[in-house]
């Protein structure tokens, strides 16, 4: 089950929603109620950097940076986390494990629809195998 960063669009509330992508979209903030939006989070590496004494430009952040401390400050207000090399492969893997089984999913559908003309037979029989939209 994945795990969605969403932050609450009324009062800023940061949180975690444990779920399908739905019950991200459907939940609401605990605070106030609000509608949560999901934070976009991303991978930056701590390679590619270069400069002088005051600094250096941070090729990952795109940006100056005076100091690690500094450093820490922007990725946060990004909402980014610093990654290693096994977690940047760990995240490609997710992704690509995904995209197979998007393709897959398409196949079948296509295959099915071409069958029966049935829309709703396709997506039946697409998705009766597979646990992704019910949990
Ligand atoms: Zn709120």
């Amino acid at each position: 089950m994945p795990a969605y960063d969403v932050q609450c669009s009324t009062c800023g509330k940061a949180s975690e929603i444990w779920g399908s992508y739905e019950d991200m979209v459907r939940s609401q903030c605990s605070d106030c109620g609000g509608a949560v939006v999901q934070k976009l989070t991303g991978f930056a590496r701590t390679r590619g950097q270069w400069g002088g004494d005051t600094g250096y430009y941070d090729r990952a952040l795109g940006t100056y940076v005076e100091n690690y401390r500094h450093r820490d400050k922007i990725m946060k207000e990004r909402g980014l986390c610093p990654a290693d090399d096994s977690m940047i492969q760990d995240h490609r893997e997710t992704v690509l494990a995904e995209n197979v089984q998007h393709e897959k999913e398409a196949q079948t559908f296509s295959e099915e629809y071409k069958k029966t003309g049935s829309f709703a037979d396709a997506t039946a029989k697409t998705f009766s195998h597979s646990d992704k939209w019910s949990n």
